[in-house]
């Protein structure tokens, strides 16, 4: 392998710092005569903290994926880098960019790629060593999988430790959701099974047992799905994690025979459902069959013991309020361990524009404002939901008491009111985990949702669950009894 050369230098900027990025080990894999270096951040990080990491390396080319995560960080990084690093080539990239190669971003950067990189990556670097002319906008033409190197090295054995690994089987999808940027590219590509059961045994040999694939539809490709998961099964081991992106409506026989065969809790399954409304499926160009959608997910949860993901999206064409709740009681019936509840958002390049009476930010993360069928306030409501479900139930730090809440049989109605109280004492974001015990116990008692004593023994056991004994909160202790 050619020896690290800073003179090209690839900026990550990811989520957090689990979130290792693929995207830039892919480049790194597939750079040939160069070794790039990797240079990741967070966007906790400020863009001036950023720069002052990339100026200590004066790097001649910055290649940057854009991301709608780190889009406004890397509109302020790229205008310090062109001021201070006058000599430094900037090369953007990503979905962030590919479809807004007109904004001020595009126009600041020497090159900006849309599509995939891999391969032309390294011929715009060569052109620019050797002082050739190299175009702004570059159109990459797709490339052929089997000629591309996956990126096993690129992941160091800190990686393996202490991030998430992701695994890239496929790209493409072979659906065309109109809100979605996957619905741009056509049809399905492949990597070779034989490369990618290699990939996996030598990240797996070197101690990786958490693995996320990031292919759009695992399973839609029934026999290679089996072929790899058959790879893991084969290790039988407790501690391996699989994340996979599945259509819970296929969810093929041989495919089930498999599943049920991992340890519970070691397949964590994500699905996205979207919508549950006929009508809304068929606005958007998605060919789902509801009722063996909540079946498999129903399925994956009570037979393979999976833990599930499944997202909803608020704000779709021709979803009311009304029909979004009703898909939501629907799905929580099925019993996915989460459900996210997410808002419409218009990225560049969809077609979501076509749509009529819809009204979305203008800026990242291009939120729904408005749709055809929900108002602002409809969505405001989803919002704060959202927001306090994914803090209270997805996080699973009151399992027993949240039981008693959702024992109701409308939910949607019952957590809704708790999440007002919640939003009226606290807000909406950053609620600490004694306010949350405190708001429960409150709420649950003055609702007559069960006897007070039951209502503390559930709380006092989440807790004592969660190892909090030092920091019970005062109307939980003992003596205060
Ligand atoms: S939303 Fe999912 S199924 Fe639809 S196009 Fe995107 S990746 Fe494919």
């Amino acid at each position: 392998m050619p020896p690290v050369d800073s003179n090209l230098v690839i900026l990550a900027i990811n989520a957090r710092y689990s979130h290792s990025s693929l995207a830039a080990r892919s480049l790194m894999a597939n750079m040939q005569h160069a070794r790039p270096l990797l240079l990741e951040c967070e966007i906790k990080q400020t863009p001036q903290a950023i720069f002052t990491k990339i100026a200590q390396l004066e790097p001649s080319i910055l290649a940057i994926s854009v991301y709608i995560w780190n889009r406004q960080l890397v509109d302020q990084i790229v205008p310090l880098v062109r001021e201070n690093l006058p000599q430094t080539k900037i090369i953007l990239g990503g979905p962030e960019i590919t479809y807004d190669t007109q904004s001020s971003l595009a126009n600041e950067a020497d090159c900006v790629i849309c599509g995939e990189a891999e391969e032309i990556l390294p011929k715009i670097c060569e052109n620019i060593a050797n002082g050739k002319p190299v175009a702004h906008i570059q159109h990459a033409t797709p490339p052929n999988l089997a000629k591309l190197a996956f990126p096993t090295e690129a992941y160091t054995d800190q990686d393996l430790l202490h991030r998430n690994i992701y695994i890239e089987t496929s790209r493409g999808c072979p659906c065309a959701c109109s809100f979605c940027l996957s619905s741009l590219t056509c049809g399905v590509r492949y990597y070779p099974l034989d490369t990618v059961l290699a990939h996996l045994e030598k990240l797996y040999r070197r101690g990786a047992r958490h693995f996320r694939f990031v292919d759009r539809s695992f399973n839609l490709a029934g026999k290679r799905a089996v072929q790899i998961l058959q790879f893991f099964e084969q290790k039988r081991r407790d501690d391996l994690f699989i994340h996979l992106e599945v259509v819970p409506e296929f969810l093929f026989q041989n495919l089930r025979d498999l599943m049920v065969r991992f340890p519970p809790g070691s397949l964590h399954i994500e699905t996205g459902i979207q919508s549950l409304s006929p009508e809304v499926l068929q606005r958007i160009n998605r060919p789902a069959n509801p009722e063996a959608a909540l079946e498999g997910i129903h399925w994956l949860t009570h037979q393979a013991h999976a833990t599930v993901h499944a997202d909803l999206i608020a704000g779709l064409p021709g979803e009311t309020l009304h029909s979004f709740i009703a898909g939501f009681e629907k799905l929580y019936r099925t019993g996915p361990a989460e459900i996210q509840l997410g808002c419409l958002k218009h990225l560049p390049g969809t077609k979501l524009h076509q749509e009529p009476g819809m009204r979305f930010h203008k800026n990242p993360p291009y939120q729904v404002i408005a749709s055809d069928a929900m108002s602002p306030a409809d969505l405001d409501q989803v919002h704060r939901f959202a927001s306090h479900w994914e803090r209270v139930i997805n996080r699973n730090h009151f399992p027993h008491t949240t039981k008693l809440l959702l024992q109701s049989p409308n939910i949607w109605h019952t957590f809704n009111a708790f999440s007002l109280t919640l939003e009226r004492q606290h807000g909406r974001y950053g609620i600490g985990l004694v306010e949350i015990a405190h708001e429960l116990y409150a709420f649950l008692n003055a609702n007559h949702i069960a006897a007070t004593e039951t209502i503390r023994a559930a709380l006092e056991q989440d807790y004592l669950a969660e190892g909090r004994r030092m920091n019970l909160p005062a109307f939980l202790r003992p003596r205060a009894r």
